[in-house]
Parts: structure tokens; C-alpha cells; sequence
């Protein structure tokens, strides 16, 4: 794939911008580990200028300001940075595959949905003028009430490396539409598409300051933009440890805060499933992009009658009848055979569906991701971070059912195999702790009830999937699940128009759909009397 990384400044008012300090940060391929360009690194010196350019945006005095214009008018805009993304979607999507690791139908698929989140916006901020002045009704005749719904300010959008540029569009289209000018400061590890949608900015003649864009650190460009007093609010996504510090500095200035943070999220897969199905979905929930997503269904919950009717359908050669006469056992002693049969049986699923043919292609796709391929991770600390989850899973006493390492005939890059663990306990830290990539832990549950314990046992709360042809069961175990999203009969599919946000330390607020829009805009009552 050849194609090179443009080396960009800073973007502030409307401008290209060297860093005060001139410093850069490399860009890491992480399937070569080959430098393939750098990016600046901003300081407090470049978040000052930034605030300050998107404050100018911001103020009242010209008439012609981003806030006072109508919806309609911001829509324009986006529409126009929709085009231009889509315009250069091919480009964009080989610059995430180099930056972050993806498999470039994903990156480019990334594409499409930043292009769709723009235009979603642009609707919405048409909707938005027609929505001004909505009357409250009072008790008195003799006052009249109605609400003004105005852009809240200045805003910091803080965002991580797994959707690099699809992170920072759920962001700043939503404040755009809103009316607010923002500071998109993305991941110092995956910022490239980024500073494409400066130029892509430029491009289209956003005015100046309405968006600025601050590549570098957390702790040099993100703290001192989240702490700054002339920033409104701090948007972030990333993980829960960074967003409770961010917490801390903005409860200095009562400064509200939205955050899309970590996960652990289940996947409940009951008796009755059709196995091709729950297969698929298992799979596709934890190992999607490398499985680097916050909602990754990584831990299954399989109900231990769902072996039998594995090796019903594969007519697997491991003698059925053993199993079936010691079906008493299986809730105690067997457990973790029943959990390894079940795997190796979807394994098996996923052969049997290659040599049938074309009929069974979307098997072919899959396997393609994600049996014995191996998966890449944005880059070292974290391919590391992986290996050291694993090695403790081991430590702890689980069993390695599948992967566990990196691949042996990859000598470079950043590659982990895909991971299945088994004999899990649920004090183990594989269960418990984010480990945001390629690693599914498998338990097996008796009851319905068991199900859903172990599945809100976790200090997260992002999603949740539960696999069943029972519709019945799964409105059940939706209302009981402790999740921001739940996904019945699948896992991750995720639209622009639907919100999108956690609970319990997965955070608060929410993204996308009207609400996404609602995270920018402040409400002011207005009362007459009359
Ligand atoms: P991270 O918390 O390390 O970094 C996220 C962003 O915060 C980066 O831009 C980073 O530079 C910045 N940052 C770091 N320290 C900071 C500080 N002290 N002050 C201000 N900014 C700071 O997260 P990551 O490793 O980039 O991303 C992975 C995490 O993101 C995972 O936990 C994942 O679950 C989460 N995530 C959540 C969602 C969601 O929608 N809930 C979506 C994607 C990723």
C-alpha cells in the first residue's frame, strides 16, 4: 500500500501552525515498526493560542460569529466536509490502516461512517433553528415562558486511537452543528486522519478558529486544554483511569464533562440459539477491529447445554454419549471441558463453513479475521499490555485455549494471535480488567439468573449482547443488564442516529443521535410577562 503520510503543523485559526517548542512525535507503522512520518506535539503554549482562536470564533461582537449563525447555515458546512471526506475516503482509509494497525476494509468502511456522521449532523442542525423558542405552558395567564437552546461555548474534544478520525467525528460534527467552536486534541498514537480533516477544513473554508486541531500528549496538550479556564466543556472518549483525572480537574471549575470510557462487556449466549449465528456474532463482538472496542462483547457466558447441540450439528467425534450420561456433572466438575468443547467446536464451525463454499462466505470473511490469523495492535506498549494480561490469565490458573502469543512466523510488527481463555474465575484480573485486544474469556452458566449475575458483575457498564431466540427471554435480560447499550441477537453494529454511552465507570452522557447533540447546546428559559 503505498502512500505517504503528509506531514502537517498544528491547525489554529484557520492556519497551519509550527508548535511554540517545535517538537514533533514520530508515526510508528505498527505492522513494519517503521517510522513513516511525525506529527507535532503541541504544549500549553499551543493550547493557549488555540483557546484563544476558538474563543474569537466564538464571541458575540461581529454579527457574522459561528454561534449566531442558523443551523442551516453551519449545515452547509458539514455537508461540505461530508463530500470532501467521502471525496477522499480511499486516501484516508490507507493513512488509519498505516497509523493505528486496522485491516483496511474496516478503515475504510471508518470512512463512510465519518462521512454519514456529518451529514446526520447537518440534518440535525437544520432542525435545530425551527426548534428555538419552544413555549412552556405555566399555571399563569399572565406570564408566557419558552426555552432558547444555545451553544454552550468553547469545547475541548479529547478522543483515543482505536477509531482515530470516526472518534473524532462523533465529536465535532455535533459541536459544529450545536454552534460551538471546539479543539479536537486527538491520541498522540493515531492522529494522521485527523489532521486530514484539518486540511479537509481548510478545503471547504470553515472559518477561522471554528475548529482547531492540537496533536500531541496527554499530559502536555491534553491536562492544560482540559484544565483550561476559557474552555466551556471537556468532551472525552478513552479510558476510565485518564477520564477520572480529567474529572478531577474539571470539578476545579465545576466545568461539565461528558465521558465515553472503558469497558468489559458480555455476551450471553443461551440454549436455543442457531450456532452459525451465535458463532458469528461471538466472534465478530470481541475480535472487530483487532479487538480494540471499548464495547467489545470479550466476555462469553454460554449456556452449557449448547455443547450438545455443537456436536449434534458438527457431528463432532468427541463421544456425545459420555457426555450426555454425565449431563449431572456437567454443572460441576465439566465445566471447563464443556467451555473448551464449545470452542473448539465453533473452530470447527468456521472449517466446516469454508469448505462448503460460496454459500458460506461470510464464514470465509471471518476467518479471514480472525481464526489462526494473527491481530495487529496500534503499537508496542499496548502489544505488551496484551501479552502481560495473558501471561497473568495463565499465572491465575486459566487455560490458553487458542493464541496466546504472538504468531510465530511474523518476526516484525506488532501482532498478537486471537485469544480464547477458558477456566476462568470471576476474581480473575482477565475477567475483570479492560484488556482491549484480540482476548475472549469463556464461562459457562446454568440458569437464566446465573446469566445475568455474572454479567453485571463488572465495574463497567458500556454494552451487552444476549443471543436467543427466545424474544421474551432477551426483553428480560435487557431490562436486567447494568449497560448503556444492549444488543439482542448480535453485537456492535452501531448507527449515528442511536445514542451511544455507558453507565457505572464506563461513564456518563451520551453520543450520537439527538443526544450527541444535545451534549453541546445549553438551555436558556426565558419568562414575559404580559
Ligand atoms: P487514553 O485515556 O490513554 O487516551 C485518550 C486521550 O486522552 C488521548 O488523546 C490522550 O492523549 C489523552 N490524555 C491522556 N492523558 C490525559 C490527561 N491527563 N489529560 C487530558 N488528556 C489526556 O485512552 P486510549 O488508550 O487512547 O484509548 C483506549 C481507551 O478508550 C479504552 O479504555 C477504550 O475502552 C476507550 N474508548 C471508549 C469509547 C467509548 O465510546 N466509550 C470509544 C473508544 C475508546
Amino acid at each position: 500500500m503505498a502512500i505517504r503520510v503528509p506531514t502537517r503543523q498544528l491547525f489554529i485559526g484557520g492556519e497551519w501552525r509550527e508548535p511554540v517548542l517545535k517538537k514533533r512525535i514520530p508515526i510508528i507503522n505498527p505492522a513494519t515498526e517503521q517510522i513513516v512520518g511525525d506529527i507535532p506535539a503541541a504544549t500549553a503554549e499551543d493550547v493557549e493560542i488555540a483557546v484563544e482562536a476558538a474563543r474569537k470564533a466564538f464571541s458575540r461582537n461581529k454579527g457574522q460569529d459561528w454561534p449566531s449563525t442558523s443551523g442551516a447555515y453551519r449545515a452547509k458546512y458539514l455537508r461540505a466536509i461530508a463530500a470532501k471526506i467521502t471525496e477522499r475516503k480511499s486516501e484516508l482509509g490507507k493513512l488509519e490502516v498505516i497509523d493505528c494497525g486496522k485491516p483496511l476494509d474496516e478503515a475504510l468502511w471508518d470512512m463512510d461512517d465519518v462521512a454519514g456522521c456529518f451529514e446526520y449532523y447537518a440534518d440535525l442542525a437544520e432542525g435545530l433553528d425551527a426548534k428555538q423558542k419552544a413555549p412552556v405552558s405555566l399555571p399563569m395567564e399572565t406570564f408566557k415562558s419558552y426555552v432558547l437552546k444555545e451553544p454552550l461555548g468553547v469545547v475541548a474534544l479529547i478522543t483515543p486511537w482505536n477509531y482515530p478520525l470516526l472518534m473524532g467525528a462523533w465529536k465535532v460534527a455535533p459541536a459544529l452543528a450545536a454552534g460551538c467552536t471546539a479543539i479536537l486534541k486527538p491520541s498522540e498514537l493515531a492522529s494522521v486522519t485527523c489532521l486530514e480533516l484539518a486540511d479537509v477544513c481548510r478545503e471547504v473554508g470553515l472559518p477561522p478558529g471554528v475548529l482547531n486541531i492540537l496533536t500531541g500528549f496527554g499530559t502536555e496538550a491534553g491536562a492544560p486544554l482540559a484544565s483550561h479556564p476559557h474552555v466551556d466543556k471537556v468532551a472525552f472518549t478513552g479510558s476510565s483511569a485518564t477520564g477520572s483525572k480529567i474529572m478531577t480537574s474539571a470539578a476545579q471549575m465545576i466545568k461539565p464533562v461528558s465521558m465515553e470510557l472503558g469497558g468489559k462487556s458480555p455476551i450471553i449466549v443461551f440454549e436455543d440459539v442457531d450456532l452459525d449465528k451465535a458463532a458469528e456474532w461471538t466472534l465478530f463482538g470481541c475480535f472487530w477491529t483487532n479487538g480494540q472496542i471499548c464495547s467489545a462483547t470479550s466476555r462469553l457466558l454460554v449456556h452449557v447445554s449448547v455443547i450438545f447441540s455443537v456436536l449434534n450439528t458438527y457431528q463432532m467425534t468427541s463421544q456425545p454419549v459420555l457426555y450426555s450420561s454425565c449431563f449431572g456433572l456437567i454443572f460441576h466438575d465439566l465445566k471447563s471441558r464443556i467451555e473448551l468443547l464449545f470452542l473448539k467446536a465453533l473452530h470447527q464451525s468456521f472449517w466446516t463453513g469454508l469448505s462448503n463454499g460460496p454459500k458460506r462466505l461470510r464464514f470465509l470473511i471471518l476467518l479471514k479475521k480472525v481464526v489462526g490469523l494473527a491481530q495487529l495492535l496500534v503499537e508496542g506498549r499496548q502489544y505488551e499490555k496484551v501479552l502481560e494480561f495473558i501471561a497473568t490469565a495463565k499465572s491465575e490458573g486459566a487455560t490458553i485455549l487458542s493464541g496466546g502469543d504472538r504468531p510465530k512466523h511474523l518476526t516484525t510488527g506488532f501482532f498478537v494471535e486471537p485469544t480464547i481463555i477458558t477456566d476462568v474465575t470471576t476474581s480473575m484480573q482477565i475477567w475483570r480488567e479492560e484488556v482491549f485486544g484480540p482476548v475472549l474469556c469463556v464461562k459457562t452458566f446454568g440458569t437464566e439468573d446465573e446469566a445475568i449475575e455474572l454479567a453485571n458483575d463488572t465495574h463497567y457498564g458500556l454494552g451487552a449482547a444476549v443471543i436467543s431466540n427466545d424474544l421474551e427471554r432477551c426483553d428480560r435480560v435487557t431490562k436486567a443488564f447494568r449497560a448503556g447499550i444492549v444488543w439482542i441477537n448480535c453485537s456492535q453494529p452501531c448507527f449515528c442516529q442511536a445514542p451511544w454511552g455507558g453507565i457505572k465507570r464506563s461513564g456518563f452522557g451520551r453520543e450520537l443521535g439527538e443526544w450527541g447533540l444535545e451534549n453541546y447546546l445549553s438551555v436558556k428559559q426565558v419568562t414575559q410577562y404580559i
